[in-house]
């Protein structure tokens, strides 16, 4: 299970990366140039201090392949970090990885040195649009490392992408479908962003990638996102965060909205609002009801769900009360002719 916990994140921009990802530039997705060292750990963790008291204090490393860095720099953060275990100042570590860089000895190095939670980039369990991606792995390693991870008792998160190269929406949740199946603790889905200096901002140029837009990375992740929730699995983020370099410019075209979440948790509802509007006739006047906390997200930023399911149905006059269900309910309250 996966705790709440206070993040004290560390970059390390694509140390350890074997492979150019096509979609990936770390300096300026993360905002961060130059690579972490032990200081850099001792300046992070000087941050703990302030955190809240009884809140979980956890290390991350974040923005590379970490179990592919060589095993000497490796153990140097992360003594860093296990000397504040000890000390009672961190409660655990957490780390990104590739999953081909997963195996046994690994995994018993990272826990003696106080690693809780692994993240491993699957991105897609389509080996076609990994290929594609320039990510060097198979489906099947991201599987295997899964497997592993949670055997030895690690809590996993399995990150995904989605509208990479040579992937649609039916790919899309096919590879949600496949994550689900190996039961991680949460997940993390990003729509794919072209991002200035990377290989699919080339392709983007050449006309060779079509970009998965912010509409496109709405309509598949609302597909994926009841999938999850079915799953009783949680969705700690959905969409890269947005930072001033990405807003900036360099997000060149692609999925990149700063509430991208919120976008898609919209849809879901206007999804299952269309469900309950199939059959009734135009020019009906129609009253839906919604729990009350999910009132906003149905009716849409600036009303848009409003509008479109009006629009969609020929609607005369379409209503929405409060309900007060507390069970995440949508319902068909009247339709007047
Ligand atoms: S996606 Fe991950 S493995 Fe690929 S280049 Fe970026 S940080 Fe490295």
């Amino acid at each position: 299970m996966i705790a709440r916990a206070c993040i004290i994140p560390v970059f390390v921009p694509h140390l350890g990366c074997r492979h150019n990802c096509v979609f990936c530039n770390q300096r300026h997705i993360a905002g961060q140039t130059k690579p972490a060292d032990a200081d850099t750990v001792r300046a992070a963790l000087s941050q703990a201090a302030s955190l809240p008291k009884g809140a979980k204090r956890q290390l991350a490393f974040y923005g590379g392949s970490f179990t592919a860095i060589p095993i000497a720099q490796q153990e140097t953060l992360l003594g860093v970090a296990r000397e504040a275990i000890d000390r009672g100042e961190l409660d655990s570590v957490r780390l990104s990885t590739r999953p081909d860089a997963i195996d046994e000895p690994v995994l018993e190095r990272l826990r003696k040195f106080g690693v809780e939670t692994i993240e491993l980039g699957a991105q897609s369990m389509d080996d076609e649009v990994l290929r594609l991606s320039g990510r060097g792995h198979t489906a099947q390693d991201v599987e295997h490392a899964s497997r592993l991870a949670e055997q030895a008792g690690f809590s996993l998160v399995l990150q995904m992408m989605t509208g990479l190269p040579g992937a649609d929406m039916d790919s899309d949740i096919r590879s949600a479908k496949r994550i689900i199946a190996l039961r991680p603790d949460a997940v993390r889905i990003y729509p794919t962003v072209v991002v200035r200096d990377t290989e699919l901002y080339e392709l983007y140029q050449r006309g060779q990638y079509r970009e998965h837009t912010v509409e496109d990375a709405v309509e598949t992740c609302a597909a994926i996102l009841p999938l999850f929730e079915a799953a009783g699995i949680p969705i700690i983020r959905l969409g890269l965060n947005p930072t001033e370099e990405l807003s900036g410019g360099l997000a060149v075209a692609g999925a990149y909205h700063p509430a991208l979440g919120e976008l898609v948790k919209s849809r879901v509802w206007r999804n299952r609002a269309e469900e309950l509007l199939h059959g009734v006739s135009a020019g009906s006047r129609v009253t839906l009801g919604i729990d009350r906390p999910l009132l906003s997200q149905l009716i849409g930023q600036h009303r848009a769900n409003l509008s479109w399911l009006k629009t969609r149905y020929g609607l005369a006059e379409l209503k929405i009360l409060p309900l007060d269900t507390k069970n995440r309910e949508i319902r068909l309250i009247s339709v007047e002719k």
